[in-house]
Protein backbone atom coordinates (compact mmCIF):
# COMPACT_ATOMS: atom_id res chain seq x y z
CA UNK A 1 0.00 0.00 0.00
CA UNK A 2 1.06 3.32 -0.76
CA UNK A 3 2.39 5.24 2.27
CA UNK A 4 1.40 9.54 1.70
CA UNK A 5 3.17 12.71 4.03
CA UNK A 6 0.95 14.11 6.60
CA UNK A 7 2.01 17.89 7.64
CA UNK A 8 1.86 18.83 11.33
CA UNK A 9 1.33 21.59 12.76
CA UNK A 10 1.88 22.64 16.50
CA UNK A 11 -0.76 24.77 17.33
CA UNK A 12 0.88 26.49 20.35
CA UNK A 13 3.38 28.21 17.96
CA UNK A 14 2.18 27.17 14.57
CA UNK A 15 5.59 25.80 14.04
CA UNK A 16 5.50 23.73 11.03
CA UNK A 17 7.59 19.87 11.13
CA UNK A 18 9.17 19.27 8.27
CA UNK A 19 10.81 15.77 7.00
CA UNK A 20 13.49 15.43 4.20
CA UNK A 21 16.78 14.94 2.74
CA UNK A 22 19.91 16.98 3.54
CA UNK A 23 23.68 17.13 2.30
CA UNK A 24 25.71 17.61 5.69
CA UNK A 25 28.66 18.44 3.76
CA UNK A 26 29.88 18.13 0.05
CA UNK A 27 31.13 15.38 -0.49
CA UNK A 28 28.43 13.13 1.83
CA UNK A 29 25.59 11.24 0.41
CA UNK A 30 21.89 13.03 1.31
CA UNK A 31 20.40 11.45 4.22
CA UNK A 32 17.11 11.87 6.45
CA UNK A 33 16.78 15.24 7.54
CA UNK A 34 13.93 16.74 10.27
CA UNK A 35 13.50 20.60 10.57
CA UNK A 36 10.98 23.19 11.47
CA UNK A 37 9.36 25.75 9.06
CA UNK A 38 8.14 29.12 10.29
CA UNK A 39 4.34 29.65 10.99
CA UNK A 40 1.88 30.29 7.99
CA UNK A 41 1.71 33.83 8.36
CA UNK A 42 -1.40 35.66 6.77
CA UNK A 43 -0.33 35.67 3.62
CA UNK A 44 1.62 31.85 3.49
CA UNK A 45 0.46 29.29 2.33
CA UNK A 46 1.66 25.18 3.44
CA UNK A 47 1.79 23.32 0.66
CA UNK A 48 2.51 19.17 1.60
CA UNK A 49 4.96 18.34 -1.51
CA UNK A 50 3.67 14.96 -3.55
CA UNK A 51 6.60 15.40 -6.10
CA UNK A 52 9.46 17.08 -6.60
CA UNK A 53 11.88 17.02 -9.63
CA UNK A 54 15.65 16.69 -9.39
CA UNK A 55 17.65 19.94 -10.97
CA UNK A 56 21.76 20.10 -11.99
CA UNK A 57 21.93 22.76 -9.76
CA UNK A 58 20.51 20.42 -6.65
CA UNK A 59 23.86 18.62 -7.28
CA UNK A 60 25.91 22.06 -7.71
CA UNK A 61 24.82 23.31 -4.85
CA UNK A 62 24.48 19.55 -2.12
CA UNK A 63 28.18 19.38 -3.48
CA UNK A 64 29.36 23.61 -2.93
CA UNK A 65 30.32 23.56 -6.89
CA UNK A 66 29.53 26.78 -6.91
CA UNK A 67 31.17 27.31 -3.54
CA UNK A 68 29.08 29.13 -1.11
CA UNK A 69 26.46 26.39 0.06
CA UNK A 70 25.79 26.55 4.02
CA UNK A 71 24.99 23.04 5.34
CA UNK A 72 22.74 21.11 6.40
CA UNK A 73 21.21 21.88 2.84
CA UNK A 74 18.01 20.31 1.67
CA UNK A 75 17.51 20.84 -1.98
CA UNK A 76 14.72 20.82 -4.30
CA UNK A 77 13.01 23.62 -6.57
CA UNK A 78 10.91 21.90 -8.32
CA UNK A 79 8.22 21.69 -6.28
CA UNK A 80 4.18 20.94 -6.74
CA UNK A 81 1.70 19.66 -4.19
CA UNK A 82 -1.37 20.82 -2.36
CA UNK A 83 -2.47 23.44 -0.42
CA UNK A 84 -3.43 22.46 3.15
CA UNK A 85 -3.24 25.22 4.94
CA UNK A 86 -3.87 29.23 3.96
CA UNK A 87 -3.34 32.83 5.80
CA UNK A 88 -6.16 34.52 6.59
CA UNK A 89 -5.60 37.26 3.95
CA UNK A 90 -4.77 34.84 1.27
CA UNK A 91 -6.78 35.36 -1.93
CA UNK A 92 -5.23 33.04 -4.64
CA UNK A 93 -6.06 29.55 -3.34
CA UNK A 94 -8.12 27.75 -1.25
CA UNK A 95 -7.54 24.30 0.85
CA UNK A 96 -7.27 21.58 -1.80
CA UNK A 97 -5.75 23.29 -4.89
CA UNK A 98 -2.79 22.06 -6.52
CA UNK A 99 0.49 24.42 -6.29
CA UNK A 100 3.79 24.72 -7.29
CA UNK A 101 7.36 26.28 -6.13
CA UNK A 102 10.06 27.50 -8.16
CA UNK A 103 13.73 28.58 -7.58
CA UNK A 104 12.16 31.73 -5.75
CA UNK A 105 10.20 31.89 -2.26
CA UNK A 106 10.30 35.83 -1.85
CA UNK A 107 11.53 39.32 -3.06
CA UNK A 108 11.91 42.82 -1.47
CA UNK A 109 8.21 43.45 -3.91
CA UNK A 110 9.03 47.26 -4.81
CA UNK A 111 12.25 47.22 -6.77
CA UNK A 112 12.34 48.19 -10.47
CA UNK A 113 12.14 44.52 -11.44
CA UNK A 114 9.82 42.90 -8.85
CA UNK A 115 7.37 45.93 -10.22
CA UNK A 116 8.53 44.84 -13.40
CA UNK A 117 7.95 41.19 -12.74
CA UNK A 118 11.19 40.08 -12.81
CA UNK A 119 11.62 38.81 -9.45
CA UNK A 120 14.77 37.04 -10.28
CA UNK A 121 16.94 39.83 -10.73
CA UNK A 122 15.73 41.57 -7.51
CA UNK A 123 18.86 42.14 -5.05
CA UNK A 124 16.97 40.71 -2.24
CA UNK A 125 15.38 36.91 -3.91
CA UNK A 126 15.34 34.54 -1.63
CA UNK A 127 15.76 31.50 -3.07
CA UNK A 128 13.96 28.33 -2.56
CA UNK A 129 16.83 26.88 -0.42
CA UNK A 130 19.99 27.22 0.64
CA UNK A 131 19.52 31.45 0.92
CA UNK A 132 18.79 33.65 3.87
CA UNK A 133 15.76 32.98 5.29
CA UNK A 134 14.15 36.54 5.69
CA UNK A 135 11.45 35.81 8.54
CA UNK A 136 13.17 33.49 11.29
CA UNK A 137 16.87 33.64 10.15
CA UNK A 138 18.50 30.78 8.93
CA UNK A 139 18.82 29.27 5.51
CA UNK A 140 15.73 28.14 3.27
CA UNK A 141 14.74 24.19 3.17
CA UNK A 142 14.02 23.21 -0.23
CA UNK A 143 11.89 20.73 -1.65
CA UNK A 144 13.09 17.52 -1.19
CA UNK A 145 10.97 17.40 1.56
CA UNK A 146 7.54 16.84 3.34
CA UNK A 147 6.21 20.29 2.82
CA UNK A 148 7.01 23.64 2.68
CA UNK A 149 5.67 27.42 3.72
CA UNK A 150 5.83 29.84 1.07
CA UNK A 151 4.61 33.71 0.68
CA UNK A 152 1.27 32.69 -1.71
CA UNK A 153 2.76 35.41 -4.53
CA UNK A 154 5.55 33.09 -4.89
CA UNK A 155 3.24 29.75 -5.60
CA UNK A 156 2.01 28.59 -8.86
CA UNK A 157 -1.20 27.46 -9.92
CA UNK A 158 -1.26 23.77 -11.82
CA UNK A 159 -3.84 23.10 -13.91
CA UNK A 160 -6.10 19.57 -12.31
CA UNK A 161 -6.03 18.50 -15.84
CA UNK A 162 -2.02 17.53 -15.95
CA UNK A 163 -0.94 14.82 -14.34
CA UNK A 164 0.77 16.62 -11.61
CA UNK A 165 5.00 14.42 -11.45
CA UNK A 166 5.25 15.17 -14.96
CA UNK A 167 4.53 19.21 -14.27
CA UNK A 168 7.19 19.67 -11.10
CA UNK A 169 10.15 19.99 -13.56
CA UNK A 170 8.21 23.10 -15.10
CA UNK A 171 9.16 24.81 -12.17
CA UNK A 172 12.93 25.15 -13.10
CA UNK A 173 13.82 23.37 -15.98
CA UNK A 174 10.61 24.48 -18.01
CA UNK A 175 10.53 28.38 -17.03
CA UNK A 176 14.18 28.29 -17.57
CA UNK A 177 13.97 27.52 -21.38
CA UNK A 178 10.49 29.27 -22.00
CA UNK A 179 12.25 32.77 -20.92
CA UNK A 180 14.86 33.17 -23.70
CA UNK A 181 12.43 30.83 -26.02
CA UNK A 182 10.22 33.69 -25.62
CA UNK A 183 12.80 36.61 -24.95
CA UNK A 184 14.42 36.20 -28.75
CA UNK A 185 10.70 35.35 -30.54
CA UNK A 186 11.36 31.99 -31.26
CA UNK A 187 9.01 30.62 -33.58
CA UNK A 188 7.92 29.49 -37.10
CA UNK A 189 10.54 30.13 -39.66
CA UNK A 190 13.42 30.26 -37.33
CA UNK A 191 16.48 27.70 -36.82
CA UNK A 192 17.48 26.99 -33.27
CA UNK A 193 19.66 24.56 -31.89
CA UNK A 194 19.33 23.44 -28.37
CA UNK A 195 22.84 22.35 -26.80
CA UNK A 196 22.41 19.41 -24.20
CA UNK A 197 19.41 16.84 -23.80
CA UNK A 198 19.59 16.94 -20.36
CA UNK A 199 16.18 18.19 -18.04
CA UNK A 200 16.48 21.87 -19.41
CA UNK A 201 17.18 20.74 -23.11
CA UNK A 202 14.89 18.28 -23.07
CA UNK A 203 11.87 20.56 -22.41
CA UNK A 204 13.79 23.37 -24.95
CA UNK A 205 13.16 20.93 -27.55
CA UNK A 206 8.95 20.23 -26.81
CA UNK A 207 9.02 24.42 -26.20
CA UNK A 208 11.06 25.04 -28.92
CA UNK A 209 8.74 22.42 -31.05
CA UNK A 210 5.81 23.64 -30.00
CA UNK A 211 6.63 27.45 -30.73
CA UNK A 212 7.15 26.44 -34.22
CA UNK A 213 10.53 26.65 -34.81
CA UNK A 214 12.78 24.06 -37.09
CA UNK A 215 15.00 22.02 -33.69
CA UNK A 216 18.38 20.79 -34.19
CA UNK A 217 19.83 19.15 -31.09
CA UNK A 218 23.09 18.96 -30.56
CA UNK A 219 24.16 15.93 -27.71
CA UNK A 220 27.54 14.60 -26.94
CA UNK A 221 25.36 11.11 -26.34
CA UNK A 222 25.28 9.22 -29.78
CA UNK A 223 21.87 6.93 -27.79
CA UNK A 224 20.01 10.14 -27.35
CA UNK A 225 19.65 10.60 -31.12
CA UNK A 226 16.39 8.75 -31.90
CA UNK A 227 14.56 10.56 -28.69
CA UNK A 228 15.78 13.26 -29.61
CA UNK A 229 13.57 13.04 -32.59
CA UNK A 230 10.35 11.95 -30.97
CA UNK A 231 10.95 15.39 -28.06
CA UNK A 232 10.23 16.73 -31.53
CA UNK A 233 13.56 17.67 -33.06
CA UNK A 234 13.82 18.01 -37.08
CA UNK A 235 17.75 17.17 -37.00
CA UNK A 236 20.27 15.23 -34.67
CA UNK A 237 23.66 15.94 -34.44
CA UNK A 238 26.72 14.28 -32.28
CA UNK A 239 28.79 16.64 -31.39
CA UNK A 240 31.98 14.32 -31.76
CA UNK A 241 30.52 14.12 -35.79
CA UNK A 242 32.54 17.24 -37.32
CA UNK A 243 31.21 16.29 -40.96
CA UNK A 244 27.88 16.85 -39.31
CA UNK A 245 28.89 20.05 -37.05
CA UNK A 246 30.31 21.79 -40.45
CA UNK A 247 26.84 20.72 -42.24
CA UNK A 248 25.07 23.34 -40.05
CA UNK A 249 27.91 25.83 -39.74
CA UNK A 250 26.18 29.53 -39.76
CA UNK A 251 23.15 28.00 -40.26
CA UNK A 252 20.98 29.11 -37.24
CA UNK A 253 19.19 32.09 -36.04
CA UNK A 254 19.29 30.84 -32.11
CA UNK A 255 21.18 28.62 -29.82
CA UNK A 256 20.01 27.59 -26.01
CA UNK A 257 23.24 26.27 -24.86
CA UNK A 258 22.31 23.90 -21.15
CA UNK A 259 25.12 22.48 -20.71
CA UNK A 260 26.11 21.29 -17.56
CA UNK A 261 29.80 20.72 -17.62
CA UNK A 262 32.48 23.10 -18.66
CA UNK A 263 32.57 23.31 -22.48
CA UNK A 264 33.82 24.85 -25.66
CA UNK A 265 31.46 27.15 -26.32
CA UNK A 266 33.27 29.20 -29.44
CA UNK A 267 31.97 25.36 -31.23
CA UNK A 268 28.45 26.49 -30.69
CA UNK A 269 28.53 29.96 -31.49
CA UNK A 270 30.10 28.99 -34.92
CA UNK A 271 26.88 27.66 -35.52
CA UNK A 272 25.19 30.91 -35.64
CA UNK A 273 24.39 33.13 -39.30
CA UNK A 274 25.74 36.73 -39.46
CA UNK A 275 23.64 38.39 -36.00
CA UNK A 276 22.53 35.26 -34.69
CA UNK A 277 21.95 34.80 -31.15
CA UNK A 278 23.37 32.20 -28.77
CA UNK A 279 21.88 32.51 -24.63
CA UNK A 280 23.38 30.62 -22.21
CA UNK A 281 22.01 28.61 -18.99
CA UNK A 282 23.68 25.94 -18.18
CA UNK A 283 25.79 26.82 -15.16
CA UNK A 284 29.16 24.81 -15.63
CA UNK A 285 32.00 25.90 -12.51
CA UNK A 286 34.64 26.96 -14.35
CA UNK A 287 34.44 30.43 -16.87
CA UNK A 288 33.52 29.93 -19.95
CA UNK A 289 36.45 31.57 -22.92
CA UNK A 290 35.10 32.84 -26.39
CA UNK A 291 37.05 33.83 -29.39
CA UNK A 292 35.83 37.52 -29.85
CA UNK A 293 36.65 37.16 -33.55
CA UNK A 294 33.23 34.70 -33.82
CA UNK A 295 31.31 37.51 -32.20
CA UNK A 296 32.93 40.89 -33.95
CA UNK A 297 33.02 39.63 -37.75
CA UNK A 298 29.29 37.71 -37.35
CA UNK A 299 27.76 40.31 -35.39
CA UNK A 300 27.16 36.95 -33.14
CA UNK A 301 25.71 38.16 -30.21
CA UNK A 302 26.32 35.81 -26.76
CA UNK A 303 23.92 36.23 -23.26
CA UNK A 304 23.19 34.85 -20.88
CA UNK A 305 19.32 33.88 -18.78
CA UNK A 306 18.30 32.87 -15.62
CA UNK A 307 14.64 31.11 -14.37
CA UNK A 308 12.30 33.30 -15.15
CA UNK A 309 10.14 36.11 -13.12
CA UNK A 310 6.68 34.74 -11.11
CA UNK A 311 4.03 36.03 -13.81
CA UNK A 312 5.92 34.35 -16.80
CA UNK A 313 6.28 31.40 -14.87
CA UNK A 314 2.22 30.92 -14.67
CA UNK A 315 1.81 31.99 -18.62
CA UNK A 316 4.43 28.87 -19.27
CA UNK A 317 2.03 26.50 -16.97
CA UNK A 318 -0.61 27.67 -18.21
CA UNK A 319 0.68 27.54 -22.09
CA UNK A 320 2.53 24.19 -21.37
CA UNK A 321 -1.23 22.21 -19.79
CA UNK A 322 -3.14 24.18 -23.06
CA UNK A 323 -0.32 22.80 -25.53
CA UNK A 324 -0.21 19.50 -23.75
CA UNK A 325 3.92 20.02 -23.04
CA UNK A 326 4.94 18.00 -20.23
CA UNK A 327 8.46 16.32 -19.09
CA UNK A 328 9.54 12.91 -19.33
CA UNK A 329 10.40 11.79 -16.31
CA UNK A 330 12.01 9.14 -14.30
CA UNK A 331 10.41 8.39 -10.91
CA UNK A 332 12.27 7.41 -7.90
CA UNK A 333 11.51 7.28 -4.08
CA UNK A 334 13.48 10.01 -1.75
CA UNK A 335 15.74 6.93 -0.79
CA UNK A 336 17.55 6.62 -4.49
CA UNK A 337 18.23 10.11 -4.41
CA UNK A 338 22.14 9.58 -4.38
CA UNK A 339 21.80 7.15 -7.15
CA UNK A 340 19.71 10.04 -9.03
CA UNK A 341 22.42 12.64 -8.64
CA UNK A 342 25.28 10.46 -9.91
CA UNK A 343 23.20 9.21 -12.72
CA UNK A 344 22.38 12.72 -13.87
CA UNK A 345 26.44 13.65 -13.55
CA UNK A 346 26.66 11.23 -16.29
CA UNK A 347 23.91 12.17 -18.28
CA UNK A 348 21.74 8.77 -17.85
CA UNK A 349 18.22 10.12 -17.33
CA UNK A 350 15.45 9.99 -19.34
CA UNK A 351 14.95 12.72 -18.68
CA UNK A 352 14.41 14.42 -15.21
CA UNK A 353 14.46 12.39 -11.97
CA UNK A 354 10.99 13.27 -10.12
CA UNK A 355 11.03 12.30 -6.44
CA UNK A 356 7.54 10.74 -5.06
CA UNK A 357 7.24 12.18 -1.48
CA UNK A 358 4.85 9.99 -0.56
CA UNK A 359 8.22 7.72 -0.52
CA UNK A 360 9.08 9.63 2.95
CA UNK A 361 5.98 7.66 4.97
CA UNK A 362 4.56 9.44 7.96
P1 LIG B 1 21.29 17.79 -16.83
O1 LIG B 1 19.94 17.19 -16.80
O2 LIG B 1 22.41 17.08 -16.16
O3 LIG B 1 21.65 18.04 -18.37
C1 LIG B 1 22.87 18.55 -18.80
C2 LIG B 1 23.23 17.97 -20.16
O4 LIG B 1 24.45 18.59 -20.58
C3 LIG B 1 23.53 16.50 -20.16
O5 LIG B 1 22.39 15.69 -20.26
C4 LIG B 1 24.41 16.36 -21.39
O6 LIG B 1 23.59 16.27 -22.56
C5 LIG B 1 25.12 17.69 -21.46
N1 LIG B 1 26.51 17.54 -20.99
C6 LIG B 1 26.93 17.08 -19.80
N2 LIG B 1 28.28 17.11 -19.74
C7 LIG B 1 28.71 17.62 -20.92
C8 LIG B 1 29.98 17.95 -21.46
N3 LIG B 1 31.10 17.72 -20.76
N4 LIG B 1 30.05 18.49 -22.70
C9 LIG B 1 28.93 18.71 -23.40
N5 LIG B 1 27.68 18.42 -22.95
C10 LIG B 1 27.59 17.88 -21.73
O7 LIG B 1 21.28 19.25 -16.19
P2 LIG B 1 20.06 20.32 -16.14
O8 LIG B 1 19.29 20.11 -14.89
O9 LIG B 1 19.39 20.34 -17.45
O10 LIG B 1 20.89 21.66 -15.91
C11 LIG B 1 21.82 22.10 -16.90
C12 LIG B 1 22.63 23.27 -16.37
O11 LIG B 1 21.78 24.41 -16.26
C13 LIG B 1 23.23 23.08 -14.98
O12 LIG B 1 24.52 23.68 -14.95
C14 LIG B 1 22.28 23.82 -14.08
O13 LIG B 1 22.87 24.26 -12.87
C15 LIG B 1 21.91 24.97 -14.95
N6 LIG B 1 20.63 25.62 -14.64
C16 LIG B 1 20.54 26.96 -14.91
C17 LIG B 1 19.35 27.62 -14.70
C18 LIG B 1 19.21 29.06 -15.04
O14 LIG B 1 18.29 29.72 -14.55
N7 LIG B 1 20.06 29.59 -15.88
C19 LIG B 1 18.24 26.91 -14.21
C20 LIG B 1 18.37 25.55 -13.98
C21 LIG B 1 19.56 24.92 -14.21
P3 LIG B 1 24.00 15.33 -23.79
O15 LIG B 1 24.08 13.94 -23.21
O16 LIG B 1 22.88 15.52 -24.73
O17 LIG B 1 25.31 15.84 -24.32
ZN1 LIG C 1 16.87 24.21 -11.30
ZN1 LIG D 1 12.90 43.59 -5.66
Amino acid sequence: MQQTTTTTVSREEGIVHSKGYAAKEPKTALEPFEFERRPVGDNDVLINIKYCGVCHSDIHTARSEWRGTKYPVVPGHEIVGEIVQVGKSVSKFKVGDRAGVGCMVDSCKKCDHCLAGQEEQCSRTVWTYNSPEGHIGGNTYGGYSSNIVVDENFALRISPDVDLASAAPLLCAGITTYSPLRRWKVGPGMKVGIVGLGGLGHMAVKLAHSMGAHVTVFTTSPSKKEDARRLGADDVVVSSDKAGMDMHAAKLDFVLDTVSANHDIDTYLSLLKHGGAMVIVGLPTSPHTVAAESLVHWRRILAGSVIGGIKETQEMLDYCAQNGVSSDIELIPIQRINEAFERTVKGDVKYRFVIDMSSLGK
